[in-house]
């Protein structure tokens, strides 16, 4: 790492959280370098759909206001294809078929709920043999690709010398990351850790109230069969391109991302039960990933309360896409000029006053 007057900021793990970053610090002129080994290391952001849908769950719930916060991710999509010069973001109309009376009932409130309602409750639509007697909530969507966007970062990070291509080593830092920390020595000016569901691991954010589960999806060949469409039926099926679409994902207790025949088996079962003539269906892939939830449904942004110089920016759950780029955008604010975080993110809270659990 070259030195210069003022250190940079380390940013651990460049996968959603990383890339977001990295992003927000170079659009404020700081310099930074960002650590990830790439390859083979879990990476929840080459798993994911992207879906940008405000309404998941069976409860429909949403951040509110929902189409506040569609809008500004959509906005923050549409910068970062432009300054990546890659697509990354796809706008559509996402149906989410019905199972049961109860699951329309909620559907039907969320409609009420806004100013400007994204959802609507309709007929499926018919170009597909969808399985939906009950009909289907129409969602305005937007589906990210993610790995598109990773892989593009990663290339702009390479070109402009900010990658270092490899494992960060907790012991690699000084111990006193209070005032001035460094890493093998180098000044830096601070450490954000973006390391997905790793991030646990370490024990500065060991206590956190991390929610994790284990998620396979499959890569499908994209047949007419499919129809042409973003749906939902407990699971999501997610066209990518003209070639392949996204089929998951399954939610299974924390565990390493492994994938497995049962991941497979109830994926395809799912994935039949949307249509009344099950289609032809090719598997490309089969893939998995750890999401990184917090427990109290609230992302991780913020500093460690006893180490102020290292920081925290995870926890984005199933809804990376819709709530990391704003949050990004504040963390890189903060970091850079001092900008206060929103109060509700203090990780401080999560630990007794000396910093421990
Ligand atoms: C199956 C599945 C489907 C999903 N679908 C959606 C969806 O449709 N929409 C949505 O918004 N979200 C979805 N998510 C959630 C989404 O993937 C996450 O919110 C988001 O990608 C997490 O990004 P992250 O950067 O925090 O973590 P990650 O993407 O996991 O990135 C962590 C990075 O840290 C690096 N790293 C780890 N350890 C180290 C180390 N020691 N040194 C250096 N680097 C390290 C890894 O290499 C990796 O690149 C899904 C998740 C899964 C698993």
């Amino acid at each position: 790492m070259t030195m210069r007057s003022t250190p940079p900021f380390l940013i651990v793990g460049q996968g959603l959280a990383g890339s977001l970053l990295a992003h927000g610090l170079d659009r404020l002129g700081a310099d930074f370098r960002v650590i990830d080994p790439g390859g083979a290391t879990p990476c929840a952001s080459r798993a994911a759909a992207g879906l940008l849908n405000p309404y998941t769950g069976p409860r429909y719930k949403a951040p509110q206001p929902a189409e506040v916060w569609f809008r500004a991710a959509v906005r923050h999509w549409r910068l970062l294809e432009q300054r990546l010069t890659t697509p990354l973001l796809h706008l559509g109309t996402l149906y989410r078929l019905f199972r049961d009376s109860q699951e329309r009932d909620r559907a039907m409130a969320r409609t009420r709920e806004t100013v400007r309602p994204q959802i609507r409750v309709q007929a499926a639509p018919a170009a597909a043999r969808l399985r939906a007697p009950l009909g289907c909530a129409a969602v305005e969507a937007g589906q990210v690709d993610l790995p598109a966007f990773v892989d593009a970062t990663r290339h702009w990070l390479r070109q402009s010398d900010r990658l270092i291509e490899e494992a960060f080593n907790p012991e690699d830092m000084d111990a006193d990351t209070t005032a001035r920390p460094q890493w093998r020595g180098h000044p830096i000016r601070a450490l954000v850790l973006c390391a997905g569901h790793r991030a646990r691991d370490w024990p500065w954010f060991h206590p956190l109230p991390w929610r994790m589960s284990h998620g396979q999806a499959l890569i499908l060949e994209r047949t007419t069969g499919l129809g042409p469409h973003m749906l939902s039926r407990g699971k999501n099926l997610v066209p990518i391109d003209e070639q392949r679409a996204w089929f998951g994902a399954t939610y299974d207790r924390y565990s390493e991302p492994t994938r497995d025949e049962g991941g497979r088996n109830q994926l395809l079962e799912a994935l039949r039960d949307c249509f009344e003539t099950a289609p032809d269906i090719r598997i490309l892939e089969q893939v998995a990933g750890v999401r990184a939830g917090n427990r109290e449904g609230l992302l991780f942004c913020g500093a460690h309360p006893t180490h102020p110089r290292l920081y925290l920016f995870g926890g984005l759950g199933s809804r990376g896409t819709l709530i990391a780029p704003p949050a990004a955008t504040a963390l890189a604010s903060h970091l850079v000029s001092g900008t206060p975080l929103p109060r509700r993110w203090s990780l401080a809270g999560y630990f007794a006053g000396d910093g421990k659990p």
